[in-house]
């Protein structure tokens, strides 16, 4: 029936040929072609300390600009960059860019601030992690101190003995690690011990409600008392509100991200943010979330 009615009907004889399907295919070639032009950007998001008040570095998180669909968020092409094995190539590329940029940010004067790089968990199976990370760190001469690298629970507990060969090679660059969206996955806490991590970052989905939920913010307090007995670092995302910030600071939080003080935004922003040396009571004073 499909020759019957010509290839351009075959959609409604071919139900799981969705135009979703089509949309993924052109979407994948698409991903491809952009690799090979300059259509990815970073932009950057500041994490705030809130002892200091003051930006200590920041999240790279990446965009894609399309040149006819224009901006497109990592949730809408990273999955599909992991099953088509495009996130090899373009996880390398995104390391790349933050080594470049760090290394522009350094000649014009700016403090050497770290800045964290998110990796997907095919990057971190697949590839040869740490040697991509030695290579680039020297090609741009960047120190691996201003690199923090945020893995997910779930890689950290596949295959251990590969995760912990790979988080070693990363520490002795001097890079340091993240646990991101923290509470979200597997929860098992003895690879806490096991593995060299330096942080965890409190899953937004925790701090959204932390107000109003007396089991958020719990956990969120869990957390953050759990993390400092280990002598870990913690962060929280994706904080809107200075309500928010004020409970998180009663239970000690060591940084925060989110709108209330910054969205991610292009590298000059982000350099001008660090030369107008903006701090968390200028945040205060006008939160960048009212805009939104
Ligand atoms: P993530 O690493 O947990 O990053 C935090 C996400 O929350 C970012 O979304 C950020 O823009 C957003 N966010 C930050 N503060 C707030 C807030 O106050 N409110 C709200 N509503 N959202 C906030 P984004 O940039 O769309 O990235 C989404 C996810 O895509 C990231 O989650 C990360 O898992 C992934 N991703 C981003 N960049 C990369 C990359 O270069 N490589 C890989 N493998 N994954 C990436
Ligand atoms: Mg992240
Ligand atoms: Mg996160
Ligand atoms: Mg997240």
């Amino acid at each position: 029936r499909v020759k019957e009615y010509g290839r351009n009907n075959y959609r409604f004889y071919l139900p799981e040929m969705s135009s979703m399907a089509l949309d993924r295919l052109d979407m994948e070639g698409n991903l491809r072609r952009a690799l090979e032009t300059d259509e990815f950007q970073v932009y950057y998001q500041p994490k705030v300390s809130l002892q200091q008040g003051t930006i200590v570095g920041a999240e790279a998180l990446l965009r894609w600009m399309h040149p006819r669909i224009g901006q497109i968020n990592p949730n809408e092409f990273i999955p599909l960059a992991e099953e088509s094995g495009l996130i090899i190539p373009l996880g390398e590329k995104v390391i790349e860019l933050v080594c470049r940029q760090i290394r522009a940010w350094r000649e014009e004067g700016l403090p050497p601030l770290k800045v964290a790089i998110n990796i997907s968990a095919r990057q971190f199976r697949q590839e040869n992690l740490g040697e991509t990370v030695r290579r680039l760190l020297e090609e741009y001469q960047v120190p691996g101190e201003m690199l923090d690298i945020e893995l997910t629970e779930s890689m950290v507990m596949h295959d251990t003995d590969h995760a912990a060969l790979t988080l070693r090679e990363l520490k002795d660059l001097g890079v340091t690690l993240s646990l991101d969206d923290f509470g979200t996955g597997y929860s098992s806490l003895s690879y806490l011990k096991r593995f060299p991590i330096d942080c965890l970052k409190i899953d937004r989905s925790f701090v959204r409600d932390i107000n109003s939920n007396a089991d958020d913010a719990a956990i969120a307090s869990a957390v953050i008392a759990m993390a400092h007995s280990l002598g870990l670092n913690v962060v929280a995302e994706g904080v809107e509100t200075a309500e928010q910030l004020a409970l998180l600071r009663q239970h000690g939080c060591d940084e925060f991200q989110g709108y209330f003080f910054s969205r991610a935004v292009p590298a000059g922003d982000y350099a001008l943010l660090l030369r107008q040396g903006k701090t968390l009571a200028d945040a205060e004073a006008a939160p960048d979330g009212d805009l939104a």
